[in-house]
């Protein structure tokens, strides 16, 4: 697998950046300073180490983590990643990212991540699943549908979801499908989940677009990662009038400055695996990508994309993080100072845990909804959130990143200190 990654990488860590934007948030809110060093730890963090065997006969030891960053809410609940440059100090921040996002939406959960050191693009079907299966099985004393749910996350996807709510059932000799979100349908998934983060990242949009008293129709975008979150929000854009002007994944990008044809781009990659190759476009290089005008720029990859280095020369109006921390908090300062509107992770693609809280319920209830319904009461909540980190951005005069911490800390704030400390 190619892990191409921006010209410049900040050497500032995952979790340290997580830890800066809590601190920014903690001090607007004067929050207690217990409260604080509570907060800005993670609440527990497994590190395993288990073998696969390979289709070579082999027998391959892999490394993998659990993390809970917080659960004074509810159980945790957060994505799992397979890729080659996985480490705790990434996990550990997008456990926190995944707290403030399920207080930020107001579903009942903390907030988990895991990860697996693995090149799934080198690994055939039957590895992935043995892989899977003992994670799970390495993972299990923290999971379970009461404590701890994960879902999909880069490189990861419903058949997976599927493998693990299998290995977790059989360890208990039940079928438990509440213990993960993200399955297929025929399993206890939710219809509309594959394109929640994407449809939740759309209503954001469409609601900051009016804040604005802009109209979506002749905009144009931008989109880097063309995965479970880029491709379908590509789709919505340009369902939405929105002209989408370039896309990537981690072979590159194109760009055709007149539009791409969003369903044509999905089956080429489909067919081909990789965006590159697209027939009348011109190839750009992902961090030429970031720097194309636009009106909507939306980093849908991974970490650190818009960062010190390259922060100025963005020209995009709008940033709409699909990803989990795709700008950091140098590029924070420079974007608002110069006066592009930046939608956070924690807020715009947190449509994906909230179809997960959704699925969970159905699960727990054995009784299904139709898709319209899914949606309908994602928008609800999606627009609701935006209006809540817009009044408090408005309030104290704070980017909408602060906004949105500062709504979700004080909501876990609470939460924890209405809870007590045990004993
Ligand atoms: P995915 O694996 O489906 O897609 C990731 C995409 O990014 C792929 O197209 C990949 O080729 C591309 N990519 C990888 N490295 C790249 C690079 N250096 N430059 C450009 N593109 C690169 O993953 P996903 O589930 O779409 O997740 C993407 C981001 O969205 C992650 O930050 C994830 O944490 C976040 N997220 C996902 C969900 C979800 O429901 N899947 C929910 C919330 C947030």
């Amino acid at each position: 697998m190619t892990t191409e990654r921006t010209s410049v990488i900040p050497s500032e860590s995952a979790f340290s950046i997580a830890q800066r934007q809590f601190d920014i948030a903690a001090s607007q809110l004067h929050l207690d300073p217990n409260l604080r060093d509570l907060l800005r730890q993670c609440q527990r963090e497994l590190v395993v180490h288990f073998p696969v065997k390979m289709d070579d006969g082999t027998i391959k030891v892999f490394e993998g983590f659990r993390v809970q960053h917080n659960t004074a809410r509810g159980p945790a609940k957060g994505g799992i990643r397979y890729h080659p440059a996985v480490t705790l100090d990434e996990v550990q921040a997008l456990a926190m990212w995944m707290t403030w996002k399920c207080a930020v939406v107001g579903i009942p959960y903390g907030g988990a991540k895991g990860g697996v050191v693995c090149d799934p693009k080198r690994m055939s079907q039957r590895e992935l699943e043995n892989l899977t299966r003992r994670y799970t099985t390495a993972i299990s004393v923290l999971i379970g549908p009461d404590k701890d749910i994960p879902a999909p996350d880069v490189n990861t996807d419903a058949q997976v979801m599927a493998w693990i709510m299998d290995t977790y059932s059989m360890n208990v000799s039940h079928s438990v499908p509440a213990v993960v979100t993200g399955k297929p349908v025929s399993i206890g998934g939710s219809e509309g989940r594959q394109e929640a983060t994407s449809r939740g990242c759309m209503y954001v949009i469409q609601e900051a677009a009016k804040h604005l008293g802009w109209s979506l129709s002749g905009l144009t975008a931008v989109v880097q990662g063309f995965g479970n979150v880029g491709a379908p929000l590509a789709r919505f854009l340009q369902e939405s009038g929105v002209r989408v002007v370039a896309v990537s994944d981690s072979s590159g990008g194109i760009y055709n400055p007149r539009g791409l044809d969003i369903a044509r781009v999905t089956r080429f990659k489909a067919e081909t695996g990789v965006v590159t190759g697209f027939p009348g476009t011109e190839r750009v290089t992902n961090a030429e990508l970031l720097e194309l005008p636009c009106d909507i720029l939306a980093p849908c990859a991974l970490e650190n994309q818009i960062n010190r280095s390259n922060a100025e020369r963005i020209k995009a109006r709008m940033v709409a993080e699909g990803a989990n921390g795709p700008v950091t908090p140098d590029a924070d300062e420079v974007l608002h100072r110069r006066g592009i509107m930046v939608l956070p992770d924690i807020l715009a693609n947190a449509g994906g845990v909230t179809v997960s809280y959704f699925e969970w319920v159905q699960d727990l209830q054995s009784f299904f909804w139709d898709e319209a319904e899914i949606n309908l009461k994602l928008e609800k909540i999606m627009k609701k959130a935006f209006r809540a980190v817009l009044e408090m951005s408005q309030t104290h005069e704070v980017d909408l990143r602060t906004a949105a911490q500062m709504l979700a800390i004080s909501r876990v704030a609470e939460a924890t200190r209405i809870r007590g400390i045990f004993p």
